[in-house]
């Protein structure tokens, strides 16, 4: 213990959300005498695959909240305040109560920060005039208003050039509010919905992507790649973007618009991105192998959850599959052993693409769809929306965040089962792997 130090516990977790609480319990089943605290300044903890719900109608958002304390595990110190400075060198860090805390080891897991203030006028624009966004529980609920609002005209739904968390979100929303225009065509209302994003491709999985592109052709849905959202102007109602043209050209192109779906540019959140924990990489992201999630200069520092720089996508899905690794990592750090659990870069995207329909994108490192439901993944189905909908919010309040195993968990001794079904929907890994690429990122 740094004799400077007031507080020292043997794990100290960053955060206290999907990663923070889940790995705590991990923690806590495995070795119940361990010393582990959580470092989190907010009473409320959220839910928030579902303000894709709240923004369509589907749920309300007090139902995606609970309160932090009823989470935080019997025998977990709950230290209520922010990490404001790491110090990793010497194994501390410091508080937003100006308390410095000492560790052996740990474990990042603050989420990452949306960064409103990059587009110009987004932040005092949201909430009036149509402008809303999913990605913010004070505004989730608006999106749902401005789409029952919604009498006609453009409505835009965007996505930024950084990988943000669940990189699906921003079109589910444009599927549902599509349903809702078209269920009222016939009284008069004409809408004209385009998706707006930077990057070249609909999702970073091709297979996934190829389902997705069906879907906005069935429906109508303009696509603008390489199109991104850089300034509003909320009175007015118009978007301003930077269009980038497949020659290599630069414009700016102005879009009106009666309803405006904004996704912000995302990264490590300020304290992180500044800190010695951070990688080489833009963003700020806290650098991890991709296999252990240890740090790859400060070996006792791990990191799960949005903030990790894992080359896969940011969901609650991916924390399924990278607390328990993290926890036995962690645990045999400890414990003198060699690292010998593997994250193999499981995510899951459930993919709304209406009311009823879900396609249920699940990937690993390997870029390619995998099924932890013994069906062709890649396909539109009623039974994952059923699962998106009812299953995946209990599983995540009653199963992952306690801790306890999940459905893939028993399904996956199956997996040889898809193979011997034939389902056809995995590609050779080269072409996968570079089209992934060329689509920019999960
Ligand atoms: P969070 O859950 O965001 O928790 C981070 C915690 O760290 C917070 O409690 C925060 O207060 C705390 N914190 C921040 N800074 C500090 C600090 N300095 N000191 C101490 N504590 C700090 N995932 C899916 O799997 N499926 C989906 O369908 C899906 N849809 C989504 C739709 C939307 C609109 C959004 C916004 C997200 C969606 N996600 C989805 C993503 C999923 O919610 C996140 O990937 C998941 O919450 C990440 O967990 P986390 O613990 O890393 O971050």
């Amino acid at each position: 213990m740094s004799p400077s130090a007031t507080r020292h516990h043997q794990v100290l977790i960053v955060g206290g959300g999907a990663a923070g609480i889940t790995t705590a319990n991990l923690l806590r089943r495995q070795r119940p005498q361990l010393d582990v605290a959580i470092l989190e300044p907010s009473e409320d903890h959220y839910y928030q695959p579902g303000w894709t719900l709240v923004g369509g109608g589907v749920m309300r958002v007090e139902q995606t909240r609970r309160s932090e304390a009823a989470l935080i595990p019997k025998g977990v110190s709950w230290i209520r305040a922010a990490a404001t400075a790491f110090d990793p060198e010497h194994n501390r860090l410091t508080t937003s109560e100006g308390e410095t805390l000492s560790y052996d080891v740990l474990v990042m897991a603050t989420g990452l920060q949306c960064r409103w203030d990059q587009i110009d006028g987004l932040s005092e624009a949201l909430g009036r005039n149509g402008v809303c966004s999913n990605y913010s529980k004070d505004f989730a609920p608006y999106t749902w208003q401005s789409i029952q609002a919604f009498q006609g005209g453009n409505a835009v739904f965007t996505m930024p050039a950084t990988p943000v968390k669940c990189g699906g979100a921003p079109q589910k929303v444009m599927y549902m509010a599509d349903d809702v225009f078209k269920s009222r065509s016939g009284v008069g209302v004409n809408s004209r919905v385009i998706f707006c994003t930077p990057l070249r491709s609909l999702f970073a999985i091709p297979a996934y992507a190829r389902t997705l592109q069906q879907v906005v052709k069935r429906r109508g849905i303009e696509v603008r790649f390489g199109w991104d959202l850089k300034a509003v102007r909320g009175a007015e109602q118009v978007a301003v973007f930077e269009v980038h043209d497949a020659d290599g050209s630069v414009r700016t192109e102005e879009l009106p618009f009666s309803l405006l779906h904004a996704v912000p540019p995302m990264s490590a959140p300020a304290v992180v991105a500044s800190s010695p924990l951070a990688g080489d990489a833009p963003g700020g992201w806290v650098a991890a192998d991709k296999l252990t999630t240890q740090h790859p200069h400060f070996a006792n520092v791990f990191s799960l959850g949005d903030v990790a720089g894992l080359p896969t996508s940011k969901t609650a899905g991916a924390v399924r599959g990278e607390a328990p690794v993290t926890a036995a990592n962690v645990i045999a750090f400890l414990e003198g052993h060699p690292l010998k659990a593997q994250y193999d870069g499981y995510t899951v995207c459930p993919l709304i693409t209406g009311y009823n329909n879900v396609v249920m994108a699940e990937f690993d490192y390997s870029q390619q769809p995998i099924s932890s439901f013994l069906v062709d993944p890649t396909k539109e189905r009623w039974s994952m929306w059923l699962m998106k909908t009812k299953m995946l919010p209990w599983l995540y309040w009653n199963r992952m965040i306690k801790g306890l195993p999940h459905e893939s968990r028993y399904l996956k001794p199956f997996a040889p089962l898809i193979h011997a079904l034939r389902l056809d929907y995995r590609e050779p890994a080269a072409e996968s792997n570079a089209k992934a690429q060329a689509a920019g990122h999960c």
